[in-house]
C-alpha cells in the first residue's frame, strides 16, 4: 500500500441516501461511492444493506462486499491493507474499476467435461474427510435451490500464475454454495485461509466456541 494512502487522516464518511437500489450489492456500491476515500464503518454499511422497506438486515453482507471486489474490481481497503483503520472499517480510495475483474478463466469445454467425469458430476469440496458430493441438478440441502456446478481453479492465482485451462487437475467442480464459500474464505493474494471472515461469518454458538476456545 502506498505511503499516501497511510499517511491521509482519517475522515469518516456519511450516509447521503436514500439508498433505495434493488439489491444489497448495488445498496453498498451507491454508499461507498458517495463516500469514496472516506472511513465506513460496519454499521454504516449494514445499515444501507438492509432492505429499504422491510428494514430486515442482511446476514450476507459482507459477502455482497467481497463481491464488489471480486466481480466489480473495485478497491475496497480493510485494517488488513491499510494500517490506520480498525477492524469493520473499510475504504474505497477511488472508483476505478481493474478492467480484469469478472473475467474468471476457465477450462477449455473438453477439460471441464473430464473435470465433471472425474467428479462423477458432484461438488468436489471437502472439509477433512467429508466431502459435498451434491450432485448436478439435485435441490441444495442446505443452501436451497438446484446444484448447478461450476469449474474451480484450485490454486490462488497469486501464487501459482501459469493457469492451465488444458490440466483437469488444475481444476476441480463446486457447487455454488462452495464457490462463494472460497471466493469469500480464501485469500487469493496470499493463498491462506480469511480466518477473520470465517469467524464473522458464523453464528454465534460457533463464534461462544471459537471464544472459549481462545481462552483456554
Ligand atoms: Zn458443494
Amino acid at each position: 500500500m502506498s505511503k499516501d494512502l497511510e499517511s491521509q487522516s482519517k475522515i469518516y464518511g456519511k450516509l447521503k441516501g436514500p439508498y433505495t437500489q434493488k439489491s444489497v450489492k448495488k445498496r453498498i456500491e451507491a454508499l461507498f461511492l458517495d463516500n469514496l476515500g472516506k472511513v465506513l464503518t460496519r454499521e454504516q454499511i449494514l445499515e444501507v444493506a438492509k432492505d429499504p422497506v422491510t428494514k430486515r438486515e442482511p446476514e450476507n453482507w459482507h459477502q455482497r462486499l467481497s463481491e464488489l471486489r471480486t466481480d466489480d474490481g473495485y478497491t475496497i481497503l480493510s485494517w488488513r491493507n491499510r494500517g490506520d483503520l480498525k477492524i469493520q472499517e473499510y475504504v474505497m480510495p477511488h472508483a476505478v474499476k481493474r478492467p480484469r475483474a469478472g473475467k474468471r478463466l476457465r477450462p477449455t469445454d473438453e477439460t471441464w467435461l473430464g473435470v465433471l467425469r472425474r467428479a462423477d458430476y458432484r461438488c468436489e469440496w471437502r472439509e477433512g474427510n467429508e466431502a459435498c458430493g451434491l450432485r448436478e441438478g439435485e435441490i441444495d440441502p442446505v443452501g436451497g435451490g438446484r446444484v448447478k456446478l461450476t469449474p474451480d481453479h484450485k490454486t490462488p492465482h497469486a501464487v501459482s500464475s501459469d493457469v492451465n485451462p488444458h490440466d483437469p487437475d488444475q481444476w476441480q467442480a463446486l457447487c455454488g454454495r462452495h464457490q462463494v464459500m472460497k471466493k469469500n474464505y480464501w485469500d487469493n493474494n496470499t493463498g491462506k485461509l480469511n480466518v477473520y471472515a470465517i469467524i464473522q461469518a458464523a453464528s454465534h454458538t460457533e463464534k461462544e466456541k471459537v471464544y472459549e476456545f481462545l481462552r483456554e
